[in-house]
């Protein structure tokens, strides 16, 4: 491979990386609601309640503010509505609830 090849190959990757750096900023975060058949997904900074049925429970999910939480479910341990940082699990209805950081370099599997 010649020399101005490579050169153009690595401007391209490195306009790449430096679009992906500057316009996914931060407030990019997404609700993932996670249910047994299904995935949701819900940008953060949007208000919003989400109801769903879930495995016969009932769940009312609040976003506000940039945060997300269980605000009624009719689970029975109610562990969900009493979580309120991190991932959110609703063991009953096996719904998790999870914020992802809008950055997509994961690595599947
Ligand atoms: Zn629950």
């Amino acid at each position: 491979m010649k020399k101005a090849d490579v050169i153009p190959i690595a401007a391209v990757i490195a306009a790449a990386v430096i679009i992906a750096l500057v316009f996914v900023p931060k407030q990019a975060d997404t609700v993932r609601i996670t249910c047994e058949n299904a995935v949701y997904e819900y940008p953060i900074g949007e208000n919003r309640r989400v109801e769903l049925t879930e495995n016969g429970v009932s769940l009312t999910v609040l976003i506000e503010n940039g945060r997300v939480s269980v605000e009624k479910s009719t689970c029975r341990d109610q562990i969900c509505v009493h979580t309120h940082t991190g991932s959110i699990i609703c063991m009953p209805a096996r719904v998790v609830i999870t914020v992802e950081d809008g950055e997509y370099d994961h690595v599947a599997g």
